[in-house]
């Protein structure tokens, strides 16, 4: 006999001030944008390129949500020094995994956790269209406004944050918080250690 259990909404981490974005608004809001891409890329296969690790989570309820064929593949990038070490220059980033498949004459979908300052997606742009796809977008989960240096085409978004760091849905401080399923702050007391 199957029992329907009542399974209690989880209370938010200790360490998470305030939650942002619950999980029922991420899963209305990324199937709106998954709608709002299938519309755009109607008649064609997209290939959705995720920045590893980070964009993970949100990569593949993304892909679920899409009507259009989707081929998928994954880069992962690492800072020249880490983001915590003073001398940190962001965007100085290089690729530690490459793409398994060409994208010579793709349709492709860059799909990025968080676009704060916008280093990084520019200089993955950069290297993108370097390799000649058919056309190339962006399409950011979260998207920090506030901090932006350079001026990136984000062609995509779910929502735009303040200028907060922010944890949950694939996202990490220390490599820890990626498997909350929402998104949260976190307190100011886990920073000072
Ligand atoms: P950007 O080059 O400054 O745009 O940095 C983007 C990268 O910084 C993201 O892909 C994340 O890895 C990291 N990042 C920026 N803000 C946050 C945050 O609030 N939480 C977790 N990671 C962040």
């Amino acid at each position: 006999m199957n029992v329907a259990l009542e399974i209690p909404r989880p209370e938010a981490h200790p360490d998470i001030e305030r939650i942002l974005f619950s999980e029922e608004e991420i899963r209305t809001r990324v199937s709106e944008v998954a709608a709002e891409i299938s519309r755009d890329y109607a008649g064609r296969k997209v290939t959705l390129i995720a920045v590893l690790r980070g964009s993970v989570f949100f990569l593949t309820d993304l892909a679920r949500a899409l009507t259009v064929p989707a081929r998928i593949d994954f880069l992962a990038i690492s800072p020249f020094t880490p983001r915590t070490q003073p001398g940190h220059q962001p965007g100085m980033v290089r690729i530690i995994k490459d793409l398994e498949e060409s994208i010579e004459d793709e349709d492709v979908l860059l799909v990025e956790d968080v676009v704060d300052t916008g280093l990084t997606l520019r200089y993955l742009l950069g290297t993108l269209n370097s390799r000649l796809p058919r056309s190339l977008a962006a399409c950011a989960f979260l998207d920090k406004t506030p901090r932006r240096l350079v001026d990136v085409p984000l062609g995509y978004r779910c929502f735009e944050i303040p200028d907060r760091f922010v944890v949950g849905y694939g996202l990490d401080y220390h490599q820890l918080y990626r498997n909350l399923p929402y998104v949260g702050v976190v307190k100011s007391e886990v920073f000072r250690g």
